[in-house]
């Protein structure tokens, strides 16, 4: 029968919940009528908070050596092939000064967990960055720090930190991820980042392998919980030089759902069409968008190193990607009735 999700849909957005069961048979039992109702609903919601308005994010990618062995992750250590850069202090600020320049008003520095930035190093550059550019945002994605070097980034004038919880569940996780690697210190990470006053992101891949219906519930009931100020999902794409190489890819319908679902349960949350929606559909971040997104995060990463930040095959970098074509972007944007925003895009959902 069609459409038989729409009454829990409806409840979603009254209650703006659900027990585990509910989530898990909405999300098995979803189709295309369902999911009509579910993005009319996510849209209306999201314009009536943050209107027409697409926030930016200027990511950059200023290193791609990390210690961790991630399963899914094309720049895990035991890969051989990737090229590995690093960018210089100089490096990262003439991408914000080139950023700023475009408009963007949020940095997001995004790395993997590589020691040679130690804490001291990054306060540095989290300092100089704040004291050049005080009318923006800067967002961190560097990993799992201890509590202290967390405070130590703040004190520095961090503002935001990203961190995907990558799946609640134990088990799940410790089959996605070497051991030593834990959900419950990924998790720890995140209420310290809370606690210690930043804006948080956190997140989960879609159709990650060997992922249930079940598990995207307890996903939905932990970000409830930590109820965070942005999410980031986006769908599982295997990298050829990774254990994963031949698991298939999350889909493009299995994900938009899930972007209106978290619209429905977190009305104010940033929520951005992120570069694998764009990268596993041509049209993947406009769909984002019109399924409830609020965000997309162009690449302002100096060009000679974009592709090397590979972190699953044919990710997006150039194009409408590249933040020097904000005016394609956002010439995208206005065909689906949006436009760019040129601030810093703060989260409306604040406790
Ligand atoms: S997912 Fe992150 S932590 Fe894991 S290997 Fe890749 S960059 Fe490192």
């Amino acid at each position: 029968m069609n459409g038989e999700g729409i009454p829990l849909i409806r409840r979603l957005e009254q209650n703006r919940g659900l027990t585990r069961e509910e989530w898990a048979e909405l999300i098995r039992n979803r189709d295309d009528e369902s999911a009509a109702c579910l993005f009319e609903r996510a849209r209306e919601i999201r314009i009536r908070h943050y209107g027409h308005d697409i926030y930016i994010r200027g990511l950059i990618e200023f290193t791609n050596y990390c210690r961790n062995d991630c399963y899914y992750c094309g720049i895990r250590k035991s890969n051989a092939n990737a090229v590995r850069y690093r960018l210089s202090r100089e490096e990262i600020l003439s991408c914000c000064e080139t950023g700023y320049r475009l408009g963007f008003r949020t940095f997001v520095l995004q790395g993997g967990e590589d020691g040679w930035y130690t804490p001291k190093r990054m306060a540095e550059i989290i300092s100089e960055i704040r004291t050049s550019w005080k009318d923006c945002a800067i967002t961190l994605s560097v990993g799992e720090l201890s509590r202290d070097t967390y405070r130590l980034w703040k004190e520095a004038g961090a503002d935001r930190y990203l961190l995907r919880h990558e799946t609640y569940d134990p088990e799940h996780y410790a089959r996605l991820h070497p051991a030593g690697l834990t959900a419950a210190n990924r998790q720890r990470c995140l209420w310290n980042l809370k606690e210690l006053g930043y804006q948080v992101g956190t997140g989960f891949m879609v159709g990650s392998p060997y992922q249930t219906p079940e598990n995207l519930a307890d996903d939905m009931i932990f970000l409830k919980r930590l109820n965070p100020q942005m999410v980031g999902i986006g769908p599982f794409i295997s990298h050829h030089d990774t254990p994963f190489a031949q698991m298939p890819s999350g889909t493009l319908e299995l994900t938009l759902f899930m972007l209106g679902l978290i619209r429905l349960m977190l009305p104010k949350v940033l929520l951005p069409a992120t570069t694998a929606l764009g990268t596993i559909a041509p049209d993947g971040r406009e769909k984002g968008i019109l399924a409830g997104a609020n965000v997309v995060m162009p690449n302002l990463s100096p060009p000679q190193v974009r592709q090397n930040y590979l972190l699953y095959d044919n990710k997006l970098c150039t194009g409408d990607e590249a933040a020097e074509s904000l005016k394609d972007l956002d010439a995208r944007m206005q065909k689906i009735g949006y436009h760019l925003a040129v601030n810093r895009g703060d989260s409306l959902n604040v406790e």
